[in-house]
């Protein structure tokens, strides 16, 4: 058996495969940077199984070229939306990610990024690197408390919903949200309130998170409409996907004060970062990282493997897609 990997992943990973005897072909090119679709289209011709990141797009085009002998696409990340499902499922082609064990880790990155923002830690560091630190003031770098303040949740899934544990368990947040289902035992563990609309909850929030999939439903599903409904002291934290955002109009709206800051993880056009985003002070950009801990990649690199080994010993691989 031969298994692409589209970049190097942790060693705990590879030797999984390795130990069942098969060739494991890794792009070891693509270590800083994305694999080109030269590299993908040579790299799975004649493999039994893919092990993609999300910067590889999957289309049809390189699917064809797998068949007939690939398999399986392990996708090393919970998110998907760099496969074209649709035509996996044209190509009988397993498609699986990584659900769970990143939860944890994101959730964390969300809480670094909201108490950076709202106690402006990066903006401090700066100014001190800087020397402009000249005597302590009643007044200097004022941010804002979690503690009490109001959480409103786009999307309980697994990760919004370790989010919300944080907030309420950590900072007594109160806890609204969003999702096309509600939970009402959720509802009563957090004391959280639901909203059908986003619409309806955003005016009453003071830090907004948003955790849904990217889908054509949620592709700028926080747009100038939608930033303009937030409190202007509210904060806005995404460490979902970039294109959820309307990234350009958020740029005008730190800028302009339509909300008091943001903190994001994700880009709409990464790795490009519209310009206009760094060098304002009210936003903190991390460059795709939450789920980036040793301990979660080498727990991904694992489970993405067991994906590959269940689907080419014949059994449903436990982390299907589809
Ligand atoms: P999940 O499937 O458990 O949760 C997603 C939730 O969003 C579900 O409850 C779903 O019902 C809800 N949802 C879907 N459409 C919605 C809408 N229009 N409005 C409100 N809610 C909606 O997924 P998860 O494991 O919690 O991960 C969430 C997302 O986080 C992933 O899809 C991925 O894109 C992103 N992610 C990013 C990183 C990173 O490194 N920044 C890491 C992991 C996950």
């Amino acid at each position: 058996m031969k298994i692409f990997v589209t970049r190097p992943i942790p060693e705990v990973g590879i030797k999984m495969l390795q130990a069942k005897g098969y060739e494991v072909l890794i792009n070891e090119k693509a270590e800083n940077r994305s694999a080109t679709k030269d590299e993908m289209m040579v790299g799975i011709k004649g493999a039994d199984a893919i092990l993609s990141v999300l910067t590889d797009k999957i289309d049809a085009e390189i699917m064809e070229v797998g068949l007939p002998t690939v398999k399986i696409i392990a996708n090393y990340a919970v998110g998907f939306d760099n496969i074209d499902l649709e035509a996996a499922k044209q190509s009988n082609l397993m498609v699986t990610n990584t659900p769970g064990v990143l939860t944890n880790t994101v959730a964390e990155h969300t809480f670094a990024l909201m108490l950076s923002i709202a106690h402006r830690i990066s903006e401090a560091d700066r100014f001190s690197r800087a020397d402009k630190y000249k005597a302590w003031g009643p007044s200097l770098l004022l941010g804002t408390d979690l503690s009490g303040k109001t959480l409103g949740v786009v999307g309980l899934g697994r990760i919004g919903t370790r989010v919300a544990l944080h907030a309420v368990r950590g900072f007594e947040m109160k806890i609204l949200y969003t999702d096309p289902k509600a939970n009402p035992e959720f509802e009563k563990e957090f004391g959280a309130q639901y909203f059908e609309r986003i619409d309806d909850m955003l005016p009453h929030c003071d830090f907004v998170s948003i955790h849904v999939p990217l889908l054509d439903s949620t592709h700028h599903l926080i747009n100038e409409e939608k930033l303009k409904m937030m409190k202007k002291t509210a904060y806005l934290i995404n460490t979902s996907r970039g294109q959820i955002v309307d990234e350009k109009y958020l740029a005008e709206a730190l800028k302009n004060g339509v909300i008091r800051g943001a903190a994001i993880d994700v880009f709409e056009f990464e790795p490009e970062i519209t310009p206009e985003l760094k060098n304002l002070d009210n936003v903190i950009l991390t460059p795709h990282i939450a789920s980036a801990t040793e301990e979660t990649r080498n727990k991904m690199a694992e489970m993405a493997a067991q994906n590959i080994i269940e689907a080419l010993e014949g059994r449903t691989p436990p982390n299907l897609i589809s």
